[in-house]
């Protein structure tokens, strides 16, 4: 089945273009979600993040430890660590994910698609783009967020000349044309891709 992968930076509107492929009737998968609910229910996850990090990782009550899990994310290196470990597990849950889907296409949500290497895991991207001005002022709204804390994230994540190289289809969510005329005529071209892929 043909996996398609969605980003964007911060407020650029993944989770709002993916609700429209939903209302088309195409399967969502959040790797935000995934992650989360890994961190609750893969016990082999636990073990070996407790190995790598020690017991403090997950609270008493056997949640992840938040705080902790943002310590060590300061560092680059626990940083890396810490993904060789969890990515793995959100790309297999995905692949587990889309086989149980009835659909012509799936499509997966991630906001670091590309830097996670989920881009592998997909055969087309799409990028969202919206100017960084009209992502603060959304996210500000939606949030509460400070603005140092909005351009933190932003700094770190792909810019959208980047996502522009990178994707195969670019969405513009500035405002300027409608969101979902553009998903729609995506979607079109999707039907069309998938009817001819072969895995
Ligand atoms: P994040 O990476 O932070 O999860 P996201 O890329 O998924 O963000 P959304 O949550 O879809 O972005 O959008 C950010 C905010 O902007 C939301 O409150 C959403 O309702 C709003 N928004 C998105 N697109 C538009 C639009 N075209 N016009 C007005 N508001 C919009």
């Amino acid at each position: 089945m043909l996996k398609v992968g969605i980003t964007g930076g911060i407020g650029s509107g993944k989770t709002t273009v993916c609700q429209i492929f939903s209302q088309l009737g195409i399967p969502i998968f959040n790797a935000d979600q995934a992650v989360k609910d890994l961190y609750a229910n893969h016990s082999g996850l636990k073990i070996q993040l407790q190995s790598a990090f020690g017991s403090e990782v997950y609270t008493p009550t056997n949640q992840i430890n938040i705080p902790f899990l943002k310590g060590l994310l300061l560092s680059p290196e626990k940083t890396e660590k810490l993904n060789k470990i969890v990515h793995p597990l959100v790309f297999q849950a995905f692949y587990d994910w889309a086989d149980q889907q009835n659909a012509p296409y799936v499509v997966k949500e991630a906001a670091i698609l590309f830097e996670s290497g989920a881009n592998k895991t997909v055969d087309s991207t799409i990028g969202v783009i919206a100017p960084e001005e009209i992502r603060i002022q959304r996210v500000k709204q939606r949030d509460n967020r400070s603005l140092e804390e909005i351009q933190s994230i932003i700094s770190k994540q792909l810019s959208n000349d980047e996502l522009r190289e990178k994707c195969d289809y670019i969405i513009e969510n500035d405002g300027s044309q409608s969101l979902i005329e553009q998903v729609r005529e995506l979607h079109a071209q999707l039907l069309h891709e998938s009817a001819h892929f072969r895995s």
